[in-house]
């Protein structure tokens, strides 16, 4: 719909898998899992409804399609955004996002982040105007931390990550995802 979804796509065709860009319903249907790459979450959410892939999206999700969302596409992922009660979400992890959380001067910064799942070698992660996520419920899996705040999760066949992983060269998040779509096609 919007934002970073060329650089995903790319990250995805140097892996050797298959991809399209998904607008309409009948693309939706037919992908086996889906990335909600970074933008503007509020932009990304009326875009959803206005093409009206929003309950599609959710239904499918709900029967069991990976979905991962980045950055904007990991508050759309979120239950609950702190202080936009009324933006449009997909509600599909249970947790709390809370926008441009990592403040106003640093709007955009690189960290080598531990990430739990992986290697031993840490995720070169690129924040960009972030969002991180609070108030995990019990099935949701805090995969990351920066500074003590929650930034990759995992709820069952839904991943969320705060930061832009496309954008660097490290494609073990990716691989990580593709890994859950092919398990859910099994
Ligand atoms: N700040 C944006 C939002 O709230 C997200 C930024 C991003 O995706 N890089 O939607």
């Amino acid at each position: 719909m919007q934002g970073a979804f060329a650089e995903h796509e790319k990250v995805l065709r140097q892996l050797g898998v298959e991809t399209m860009q998904v607008r309409t319903r009948e693309q939706l249907a037919e992908v086996d899992g889906l990335i909600i790459p970074g933008g503007e979450s509020t932009t990304i959410g009326k875009l959803l409804m206005a093409f009206e892939l929003d309950e599609l999206l959710i239904a499918r999700a709900r029967q069991g399609m990976p979905v991962w969302g980045t950055c904007a596409g990991m508050i759309l992922m979120a239950k609950r955004i702190e202080g936009y009660p009324e933006q449009f979400r997909l509600g599909l992890m249970d947790m709390t996002a809370v926008r441009n959380a990592f403040g106003r001067q640093v709007d955009s910064f690189e960290v080598e982040l531990p990430v739990i799942g992986l290697d031993d070698q840490p995720f070169t992660a690129v924040f960009i105007r972030a969002p991180y996520l609070k108030d995990a419920g019990a099935g949701v899996q805090i995969l990351a931390e920066y500074e003590g705040k929650a930034v990759l999760a995992r709820q069952g066949n839904c991943l969320a990550t705060a930061f832009h992983p496309e954008l660097t060269a490290d494609r073990r998040l990716h691989e990580y995802f593709c890994g859950i779509v092919n398990r859910s096609k099994e």
